[in-house]
């Protein structure tokens, strides 16, 4: 089937910056290289063109009686039916959110809140590179509802023991989330080996498999868990749209209260077109996911190798084989990831680090330094996502662009020492 050309379709939006720096370096990026898809990606056509009918033709809510509500009702049903057919669930297992921070929410709060109304107690255990909005919402139940959480290490690859867990596991453990693939730096967790232990002890299982939704085996039996995450934007399909796999029988208290939709997990009105589309890109991703990780990994592979020949000094993040197909990171060695993407957008090339700069200081990434990185290594962190537009020469353009550009960093900055 015929997948996206996305890059086509962005490059008319805006000209290239040809700065003198990269022109003097020979150095002009003929098309956008998008390498940013583990933020997002662009709404495939297939997946664009499924969902038109469904916001001015039929256009009726889902809960209604009439025809034009039958319609958005049976287009509901089928895209329940084949989210369902790739996770290997039942449909009614399926609850559509409005994005994974939601979904994410929805399974935490709601297990750790219906357990508390069983008397269960109020123990979770996470790991330490989750993304914020599996993080920040246990730290949010234990700062202000009297939860407990133990957050399980990793290793210097990003990688949870399963033994770890089990450790941490106590008679008051209500839920254990762990994420599938991180964002960061592409490790790819053991969770069916986490999930027999969960199993074992009868405690719920969750994960936030957001990043893996294009990539991997998303059959909830083989994975063993009980809840998982996925995100719409990340595999072709709109940003605003997300899925919570909820295990028959789970006791999940709903966050969101109103009418009766989602089988009562999740009210709110059906926004129909989006997840039409986000079924029908999950379909898509899923049927091509095998041949286009192998095309990805060669790519990524690629970029890896070049960039550790041309920057000896700069370190692979996470993984080096159980990592996401489209996913390359590192730390650089005196650069400061700010002002790096900033070249590399100059140069026409879309790429994301793993650090926050919310407060105009860069901080180092958690994850980064739950890996044991250290603190002024993980400010010159860089990943570079690819996906469906990805082509070689765009890699072949980064390995050209890219080393001239930190070794320009690293002669504006003159000490080449970490960072305070
Ligand atoms: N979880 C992971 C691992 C993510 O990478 C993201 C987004 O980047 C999210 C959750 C949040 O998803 P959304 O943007 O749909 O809220």
């Amino acid at each position: 089937m015929p997948v996206s050309t996305q890059a086509d379709e962005t490059n008319h939006l805006r000209p290239l910056a040809k700065t003198r720096d990269y022109r003097k370096q020979g150095i002009t990026a003929k098309r956008l290289i998008y390498l940013d898809h583990s933020a997002s990606t662009p709404v495939d056509p297939h997946v664009l063109e499924s969902m038109m009918p469904f916001f001015s033709g039929s256009y009726g809510n889902a809960s209604g009686t009439h025809r034009q509500a039958r319609a958005s009702a049976r287009a509901l049903d089928q895209a329940r039916l084949d989210v369902a057919d790739v996770l290997a669930c039942k449909p009614r297992e399926v609850v559509f959110t409005s994005c994974g921070t939601e979904s994410d929410n929805l399974a935490i709060r709601g297990v750790a809140f219906a357990s508390r109304e069983a008397g269960k107690g109020g123990h979770l255990i996470t790991s330490a590179v989750e993304h914020h909005a599996v993080g920040h919402t246990i730290d949010h139940l234990c700062e202000h509802f009297g939860f407990e959480q133990t957050v399980v290490p990793v290793d210097t690859d990003g990688l949870v023991n399963p033994a770890d867990v089990e450790r941490a596991v106590r008679p008051d453990t209500v839920l254990i989330s762990i994420i599938h693939a991180n964002n960061e730096v592409g490790s790819i967790q053991p969770l069916s080996a986490v999930g027999e232990i969960a199993r074992a002890h009868d405690i719920p299982f969750h994960t936030d498999a957001v990043q893996a939704g294009g990539y991997l085996d998303l059959s909830v039996d083989h994975l063993k868990v009980d809840l998982l995450s996925l995100s719409g934007h990340k595999f072709y399909a709109p940003k605003g749209v997300g899925i919570l796999y909820v295990r028959d029988g789970l006791g999940l208290l709903p966050q969101q209260t109103g009418g009766g939709h989602e089988g009562g997990l999740r009210a709110g009105t059906e926004n129909v077109p989006y997840v039409v589309g986000l079924a029908a890109a999950l379909k898509l991703a899923q049927a091509t996911r095998v041949a286009e990780s192998a095309r990805l990994i060669a790519l990524r592979d690629r970029i890896i190798q070049g960039i550790q020949a041309a920057l000896p000094d700069s370190r692979l993040t996470g993984h080096p084989q159980q990592r996401l197909p489209n996913h390359a990171s590192f730390v650089i060695p005196g650069v400061e990831a700010g002002a790096l993407l900033m070249h590399l957008d100059l140069a026409g090339i879309c790429a994301a680090s793993g650090s926050a700069c919310n407060t105009g200081l860069p901080e180092a990434s958690p994850i980064l330094l739950a890996m044991g990185i250290a603190p002024h290594l993980a400010l010159g962190a860089l990943r570079l996502t690819l996906g469906r537009s990805t082509q070689a020469g765009d890699i072949e353009s980064v390995l050209e662009v890219l080393p001239g550009i930190v070794h320009t960093l690293r002669t504006m900055r003159p000490v080449y020492a970490p960072m305070v």
